[in-house]
Formats: C-alpha cells, sequence, structure tokens
C-alpha cells in the first residue's frame, strides 16, 4: 500500500503541521450563508454580503488575534471578500501568519431508510474547486460528515457512508494541493452516557481511517476534527478532567500517530467548556499524546464577540477585545496553562446547543 506522494507531498505536510503548532488553533468562520444569518438575525442585523463582510472584517482584523490562530476556515463569499480599505482578506490572514481554509461541502442530505442519518455531499467537481481555491490562497479544506447517537444510530450505513466521503473528499483536496480537516461530527444530542459517545466515536474514527488508508490519504497532511467525548446534550454534565480522559483514550485507540494534529469542534459547548475540556487535554500528564491538540472552533469563539457587536459600527472596539481575549483563552488551552480568566466574561458559559445542528 503506498499512500500520497504527488506533488504537493512535501507542502502538505509543512502546512499540516503549521496548523498543529502548539499556541495556536483555527477560527471556523465558514458559516453557509444560512447558517450566518441565523447569528446576525440573533443580533437583528439583515443577512447581506455587506453585513457578512463587516464581521468577518471585525475578526480577522483584530489587533493581536491572528498570533493565536495558524488558520482560518472560510466560505466561499469570504475567500474573495476584501476589507473596506481594498485588502483581500485571503492577504490579510496569510501576513499574520494565518492559513486560509476553505469549506468544500455542499450540506448534508437523508438517507432513505435510515432514521433521519444523513451523508455529505460536493464531490461532483470538488477537484476543480479545489483547483480553483488553491489558486485563491487556500491551503487547506473542511469537510462536515454528521453522525447521531440513537437507539439504533449511528447505523453501520451511516458510518461507511460517511467514512468513505470523507476518504474520498481527503484524497481529492490533496491532488490539489489543499490539507483536508476530516471532520466526523458526531452530534451531542440525546440522553446518552459518556461512555456511549466515547464507543461511537471510536467506532466512527476506527471506521474513517480504515477508508482513508484505503483511499491512499497521506496522513501527515491531513487534520482531525472531532468531537470531544462528552455525555449527551440531555444528560449530567461531566468535570473538564472527565472529558479530557475519555476523549484522549478515544483518539489514543483509533488515531494514527502519523496524523500531525486534533482541532475539536465546539459543538454546541459554551465558549468556557471548550476551552475548559481542551485545556485539560492539554493539562494530562504521563499519558500518551502523539499529536498536538487544539481547536477548530466556531460558535465558541465567536457568540459573545457578535453579541458584543451588536451589528453596531461603535462596538466594533469592544466586540474585538472580546474576540482577542478568546482567542488567548484558547491559545492558552493548547499549552494546558489556561487559567480561568476569560470566563467572566457575558456570555462565555451560555450553551450554545441548536439540536440537529447544520453548518
Ligand atoms: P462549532 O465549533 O460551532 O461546532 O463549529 C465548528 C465547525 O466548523 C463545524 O463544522
Amino acid at each position: 500500500m503506498s499512500c500520497y506522494k504527488g506533488k504537493y507531498h512535501d507542502e502538505l505536510i509543512k502546512n499540516a503541521a503549521y496548523i498543529g503548532t502548539p499556541g495556536k488553533g483555527i477560527l471556523a468562520a465558514d458559516e453557509s450563508t444560512g447558517t450566518i444569518g441565523k447569528r446576525l438575525a440573533s443580533i437583528n442585523v439583515e443577512n447581506n454580503e455587506s453585513n457578512r463582510q463587516v464581521l468577518r472584517q471585525l475578526l480577522f482584523c483584530t489587533p493581536g488575534a491572528l498570533q493565536y490562530l495558524s488558520g482560518t476556515i472560510l466560505f466561499e463569499e469570504t475567500l474573495y471578500q476584501k476589507t473596506s480599505d481594498g485588502k483581500a482578506f485571503v492577504d490579510v490572514l496569510k501576513e499574520g501568519g494565518v492559513l486560509p481554509g476553505i469549506k468544500v461541502d455542499k450540506g448534508t442530505v437523508d438517507i432513505p431508510g435510515t432514521n433521519g442519518e444523513t451523508a455529505t455531499q460536493g464531490l461532483d467537481g470538488l477537484a476543480a474547486r479545489c483547483k480553483q481555491y488553491y489558486e485563491a490562497g487556500a491551503r487547506f479544506a473542511k469537510w462536515r460528515a454528521v453522525l447521531k447517537i440513537g437507539p439504533n444510530e449511528p447505523s453501520q450505513l451511516a458510518i461507511d457512508e460517511n467514512a468513505h466521503g470523507l476518504a474520498r473528499y481527503a484524497i481529492i483536496c490533496q491532488e490539489n494541493g489543499l490539507v483536508p480537516i476530516v471532520e466526523p461530527e458526531i452530534l451531542v444530542d440525546g440522553p446518552h452516557s459518556i461512555e456511549k459517545c466515547a464507543e461511537v466515536t471510536e467506532q466512527v474514527l476506527a471506521a474513517c481511517y480504515k477508508a482513508l488508508n484505503d483511499n491512499k490519504v497521506l496522513l501527515e497532511g491531513t487534520l482531525l476534527k472531532p468531537n470531544m467525548v462528552t455525555p449527551g446534550s440531555d444528560a449530567e454534565k461531566v468535570a473538564p478532567e472527565v472529558v479530557a480522559e475519555h476523549t484522549v483514550r478515544a483518539l489514543q485507540r483509533t488515531v494514527p500517530a502519523a496524523v500531525p494534529a486534533v482541532v475539536f469542534l465546539s459543538g454546541g459547548q459554551s465558549e468556557e467548556e471548550a476551552t475548559m475540556n481542551l485545556n485539560a487535554m492539554n493539562k494530562l500528564q504521563g499519558v500518551k499524546k502523539p499529536w498536538s491538540l487544539s481547536f477548530s472552533y466556531g460558535r465558541a469563539l465567536q457568540q459573545s464577540t457578535i453579541r458584543a457587536w451588536a451589528g453596531k459600527a461603535e462596538n466594533i472596539g469592544k466586540a474585538q477585545e472580546t474576540f482577542l481575549a478568546r482567542c488567548k483563552a484558547n491559545s492558552e488551552a493548547t499549552l494546558g496553562t489556561y487559567k480561568g480568566d476569560a470566563g467572566k466574561a457575558e456570555g462565555a458559559s451560555e450553551s450554545l446547543h441548536e439540536k440537529d445542528y447544520k453548518y
């Protein structure tokens, strides 16, 4: 068996390793037009291109924030947008040492015959789109596969379909110079225990790495974006140390040491929970962790910033301070040195859970 050895081989390895640099992580700002519309609606701001540009500029141009980031995932519209001074967002990011990434999936559709399980679309024409995105400056990509925990879920059909889709996406990205983020998100929805989440996470990750191997994906040139192992949204919460222990064990059992970094999604955790859980994993001593453990948060990096902004130009400074504090807190969490000082900010402990989350 030989994995990808094509012209981007060295560049993929270099970029994946860079994104996993301890002290840095990923800002997921690739909300589709519909999803960003929900965020804007929550502060009574109209969902049009100009308001989406203002929000993204607020984030990318926050003084001091880019030092805590190694990547930012963009939606196609944002990849081609500019600041109000006419500078391409891609250049702002690159100059700040942040690799631009691009969401390449086209959302999910139901798998007939299942209890609402889904497959992710977007493989048709993917190679051509990856080429264009590379030319526009993107260096990594994201594809979100979604699984759920239920009495009979995830079904083997859904596990196999999503593992196969992620592996096909991953090799197509590599052939076109983009580091694929492999994201099999197991939704938190439900009353299940943390043990159940651990069991399903291991089953799903094992299937994904089998498919990635079968498809000859170069693991050193990929990143994994999993859910953390937690109890379901309708079950009692557990301490960060318990999440850390269960999550790291599930990863040890399934994620090859060739993968440079694991960049977690926040999955509806509050901002502070997402930071504390990541910090607890990086604090674990005497435990095998051959990958760096970092963040690729959407909601948990942006929620209180969007609230502080509230769509008003005069609030941009305050909103940027909020964003900077969250980026710094998560940077510290990648090193296990976060002390909890960002936890008092307004909204930091609020649950961001949305049932049946669509991105
Ligand atoms: P959340 O951190 O809001 O779960 O989103 C991250 C993401 O990119 C989901 O695909």
